[in-house]
């Protein structure tokens, strides 16, 4: 029995993009982002001969002046469809500071207004839950990972400072359907919970930095929501799983920077990033074989992708003109996906 509006829903991967909105402080900037219109961004190309054009064609745009809200209500009825056992991934995807945190999890300092994805997600989750309880009984649990030059860690390890931070291994096909089986899963039944372990989360993850880079843009973290749900009448289980992602900063190091460990992390990231890109686009063309093994993030969505899956590829960018490189890779990953 289907609850919501899932099967309505066109296909089993979209993409979306949101344009981050100029800065304050930011004045007197030239835009690259010449209009949107509903699926369509159209760019604006400096040229010799005056200015060119792209447009990219996507399921979705939203623009600087789309809020959190506006952003979180369009994904609702996929993320609810966790309850109904479907699995679901959310990738956040763009250059460092084109808002994927922003959009995952909220700004610095978050109000309710400010919210992202994540919390809102969680507390829809929880509502739902709620107003199906004379039917159904919900248990939902959550893991935090982060994957670091192709190292998986467990972000919500409490125990001394020394087990802090361990490795984990991926199993695929694993009983429990869970593919870090290692890393801790917690049973969580509020908003607030949620909100304590994703701050342990961000905690660990900064206790793990080795160098003085900012550690988020150069590892993906992946907050993974497991639902188990037992219908109250025949006693059918079904189980859904949603993963959260905001990856890495897809930029290219520059090269004058590109040595030694930044070398490493930069070469870490452009591998799992396209070997996201060719997971999906091979999806997205029904291909036979799906290759899954390039990189330790398509290993570990393994079994969440494909099939049944619902994926949302929500790539961001940056309007400064300066950006527009970047913005255009940004663009041409999404339509290669879309
Ligand atoms: P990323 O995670 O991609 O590196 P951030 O989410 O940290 O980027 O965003 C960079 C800065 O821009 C932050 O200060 C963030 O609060 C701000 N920002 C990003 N997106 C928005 C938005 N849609 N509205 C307002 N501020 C935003
Ligand atoms: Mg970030």
């Amino acid at each position: 029995k289907l609850y919501n509006q899932v099967q309505d829903l066109k296909g089993s991967i979209r993409v979306y993009c949101r344009v981050r909105p100029f800065l304050s402080g930011q004045p007197n900037f030239v835009s690259s982002v010449d209009s949107i219109e509903d699926g369509t961004i159209t760019i604006s190309i400096p040229s010799k001969n005056g200015k060119g054009r792209r447009s990219f064609n996507l399921n979705k745009v939203f623009g600087p002046s789309s809020d959190q809200l506006e952003v979180f209500s369009d994904m609702q009825p996929l993320i609810r469809s966790v309850l109904d056992g479907f699995n679901i991934c959310i990738f956040a995807y763009g250059q460092t500071g084109s808002g994927k945190t922003y959009t995952m999890t909220g700004p610095k300092v978050i109000t309710e207004k400010s919210q992202g994805v994540n919390y809102r997600a969680l507390s829809d989750l929880f509502l739902t839950a709620d107003q199906r309880k004379d039917t159904f009984r919900y248990d939902v649990s959550v893991q935090m990972i982060e994957i670091y030059n192709e190292q998986v860690r467990d972000l919500l390890v409490t125990d001394g400072t020394n087990k802090r931070y361990p490795f984990t291994k991926i199993r695929n096909n694993s009983n429990k359907g869970l593919s870090v089986p290692d890393a801790s899963l917690i049973p969580v039944s509020s908003t607030n919970h949620v909100i304590d372990l994703m701050n342990l989360g961000q905690r660990n993850r900064a206790v793990g930095a080795t160098t003085l880079n900012d550690r988020s843009s150069r590892s993906h973290s992946c907050l993974t929501v497991h639902v188990q749900g037992r219908d109250l009448t025949s006693g059918a289980l079904l189980r859904g799983c949603m993963h959260l992602v905001d990856l890495a900063g897809s930029e290219r190091a520059s090269k004058s920077e590109a040595t030694g460990d930044r070398l490493k992390e930069a070469q870490h990231i452009n591998k799992s990033l396209s070997a996201l890109g060719d997971v999906i686009a091979s999806l997205a063309q029904k291909n036979q074989h799906v290759p899954y093994r390039n990189s330790k993030l398509t290993q570990l969505l393994q079994d969440s992708l494909g099939g049944q899956a619902k994926m949302l590829m929500f790539v961001h960018i940056s309007p400064e003109a300066d950006s527009i490189g970047e913005t255009i890779s940004t663009l041409k990953f999404a339509e290669r996906v879309a």
